[in-house]
C-alpha cells in the first residue's frame, strides 16, 4: 500500500507529535478544498485580478535565430505581483488559512523574497504576520526587510546557530507549536513534511496549465523540451505538471553549480555527486550533508537556489529517469544573463538564468521545428548589486565584454 506522503521512497512527514493535530487540520482543509472546483476557481480569479495571470507565453525570436535551432518559448513568471512565481503559492495558501479561519501566518525566509510574498498576502488578506529570518540575512537583504515591515509585518532576526535560513526554520516550527490554534505556516517551496509538497505543487500547477494551452495556440503543437530551476522546486515542479504525462516532452530541472560541482561550493544535490539521502526538517530527500549528517555550507549566486535540500516529488522523478538534472555555474549564468539582456529586453532573476544556460546549451542541437520552453521564475531587478559587482569583477569584464563582441557580431 502507498504510504501517503511519499513519492516513492522520498517525503513522508517527520514532526513533533504536538503539531499531529495541526497537520491533521490541514491535510483535512487542503484535502477538501482540492476536490473542491470552486476553490480552484476562486483562485484562479483572484490571481488574474491581483497578480497579472495568465502571465504570457513570450516567443524569443532573437535568441531563437541566435542559437539557430529549437524555437524558444519564455514563461513569464516575472511578471507576477512581486516579480515571481512565489505569488502563486502565498496567494494560494492566503486563501486555505482564510478556510481554516485562522487568523496569523509564519514564514521564514532566507534571501527575504518569499518574505516579502508572505507580508504581501497576510497584509490583502488582514492577517498578523510574523517572518523569521537569520540575523546574517537581516542584514544582507535589507531592502527585503524593509518593504516586509513597512507591508505590516515583524521581522524576528534570528541569532542562533549560523544566524541564516536553517536556523530560522528552527526558530519558526517553534513559534508554530505554541501558537498552533490560530496560526499557519505558509511553506515557501514544495519541501517540508507532508501535505507540504503537494499543496504547494498544487497551487504552482497554474503555471504548467496555461503554459501548456499557450504552446499549444502559438506553436500548434507540445514542446519538445521544458526547463527550470530548482531551488525546493515549487517553479519547476508548476511548469513541469502540465507536461508530465506527456511522454516525448523532455524535462530538465536546472540546479546552482556555483563554482563549480568539484568546488564543494554549489547547491546542486541532484545533478552533482555530493548529496545523500536523509531526514532533515520533517522531510526525506537527497540532503548535502556530510557522512555524519551535518548539513554543509551551499553556495550559488542565486540566494533562492541555496539550499541544502530539494523536494521530494523531483527527487523521486529523478530516481525514475523522468526528469534529468544539470547544474550552470555562477560564471555561465552571468553570461547567459548579458545574452538575455541584450537580444530580448529581458532581465530574468539570477534563480531563472539557470535555466536558460541549459536551454542554450541545448537549443542549437534542436531542430528549428520543434519548440522549447524555459520557465522564468523571477525578475532581476533585485540582483541589481549582485549583477553589477559581477559585470564590474575584472576577471569577469574582459570575459564579458569579448561575449558582448560576439554577440553584436
Ligand atoms: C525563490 C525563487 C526560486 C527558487 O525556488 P523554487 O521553489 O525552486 O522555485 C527560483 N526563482 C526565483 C525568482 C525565486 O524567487
Amino acid at each position: 500500500m502507498k504510504k501517503t506522503g511519499y513519492y516513492g521512497e522520498w517525503g513522508g512527514a517527520f514532526i513533533p507529535e504536538v503539531l499531529y493535530e495541526t497537520f491533521e487540520e490541514l491535510n483535512a482543509a487542503f484535502t477538501q478544498v482540492k476536490k473542491d472546483p470552486s476553490f480552484w476557481q476562486e483562485y484562479v480569479s483572484l490571481m488574474s485580478t491581483y497578480s497579472c495571470r495568465p502571465t504570457p507565453l513570450t516567443f524569443a525570436e532573437n535568441l531563437s535565430d541566435h542559437f539557430g535551432g529549437a524555437r524558444i518559448f519564455i514563461k513569464r513568471e516575472d511578471l507576477n505581483h512581486t516579480g515571481a512565481h512565489k505569488a502563486n503559492n502565498v496567494m494560494g495558501q492566503g486563501l486555505l488559512v482564510k478556510k481554516m479561519g485562522k487568523k496569523r501566518v509564519i514564514a521564514e525566509t532566507g534571501a527575504g523574497q518569499h518574505g516579502v510574498a508572505t507580508a504581501t498576502m497576510a497584509a490583502k488578506f488582514g492577517l498578523e504576520c510574523t517572518i523569521y529570518m537569520g540575523e546574517e540575512d537581516v542584514m544582507r537583504q535589507r531592502p527585503n526587510v524593509f518593504w516586509m515591515e513597512k507591508l505590516g509585518a515583524t521581522v524576528v532576526p534570528v541569532t542562533s546557530g549560523s544566524k541564516t535560513l536553517k536556523d530560522a526554520i528552527n526558530e519558526a516550527f517553534r513559534d508554530w507549536v505554541t501558537r498552533m490554534e490560530d496560526t499557519h505556516y505558509v511553506m515557501g517551496t514544495v519541501c517540508g513534511p507532508h501535505p507540504f509538497p503537494e499543496m504547494v505543487a498544487w497551487f504552482q500547477s497554474i503555471i504548467g496549465k496555461e503554459a501548456r494551452t499557450q504552446i499549444m495556440e502559438q506553436f500548434g503543437k507540445l514542446p519538445s523540451r521544458v526547463y527550470a530551476c530548482v531551488g525546493g522546486g515549487s517553479n519547476a515542479m508548476g511548469v513541469f505538471q502540465g507536461f508530465l504525462d506527456e511522454k516525448t516532452v523532455e524535462l530538465i530541472g536546472v540546479e546552482a553549480g556555483g563554482k563549480g560541482l568539484d568546488s564543494g561550493q554549489h547547491a546542486a544535490r541532484l545533478a552533482g555527486k555530493d548529496a545523500s539521502a536523509g531526514v532533515a526538517q520533517g522531510y526525506k530527500t537527497m540532503f548535502l550533508q556530510n557522512d555524519d549528517g551535518q548539513m554543509m555550507d551551499t553556495h550559488s549566486v542565486a540566494a533562492g537556489l541555496d539550499y541544502v535540500g530539494v523536494s521530494p516529488i523531483l527527487t523521486d522523478l529523478w530516481k525514475s529517469g523522468r526528469v534529468r538534472f544539470a547544474a550552470a555555474t555562477d560564471r555561465e549564468v552571468m553570461e547567459a544573463l548579458d545574452l538575455t539582456m541584450k537580444k530580448e529586453g529581458i532581465i530574468p532573476a539570477l534563480e531563472s538564468t539557470h535555466a536558460f544556460v541549459q536551454a542554450f546549451k541545448e537549443a542549437g542541437d534542436m531542430n528549428r521545428d520543434e519548440a522549447l520552453i524555459i520557465n522564468m521564475s523571477g525578475r532581476g531587478d533585485k540582483d541589481i548589486f549582485t549583477i553589477a559587482h559581477a559585470f564590474d569583477d575584472p576577471s569577469w569584464k574582459a570575459f564579458i565584454t569579448q561575449k558582448g563582441a560576439e554577440y553584436a557580431s
